[in-house]
């Protein structure tokens, strides 16, 4: 058993990676040979992922707000607290907070040395994110 004390920082979600502002806190990561990471992210109102995908798919489980959701080709998805979403192995995709509602959701990710944990792509343009669904509808 290995105890960890609250002691690591939260971390920024870098501008390379993310729109708006994303805080991350590192909830699981098993030395080798397990692969699985878990991660809280909290995206503030209108923050979203760029568009990504994961090697070995990625589980995401809401925990707070109101979220969104899209996969390439698909409608963009309102999320909510106990909702979760399996985006598939190299399903390109993108996750974030509605326009005037934080998200935050756990995020369970599996990655090796033949597999990164996501390969990034371009972000989430403005255009894209305003065909957002009403929050009310
Ligand atoms: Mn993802």
């Amino acid at each position: 058993m290995r105890i960890v004390r609250s002691s690591i920082d939260t971390v920024k979600g870098p501008q390379d990676w993310f729109t708006g502002d994303v805080f991350i806190d590192a909830v699981a990561a098993a030395p080798a040979p397990s692969r699985v990471s878990a991660n809280l992210v909290h995206f503030m109102p209108g923050a979203r992922t760029h568009w990504h995908r994961h090697a070995l798919s990625q589980s995401v489980f809401v925990t707070e707000g109101v979220g969104l959701c899209q996969r390439r080709g698909g409608p963009i998805e309102v999320i909510r607290p106990g909702d979760r979403v399996l985006f598939e192995a190299d399903e390109e995709h993108w996750h974030g907070a509605a326009p005037t509602r934080l998200m935050v959701h756990l995020a369970i990710n599996e990655g090796d040395d033949e597999h990164a944990v996501v390969q990034w792509l371009a972000p989430v343009s403005d255009e894209e994110y305003g065909q957002a669904p009403s929050l009310t509808d």
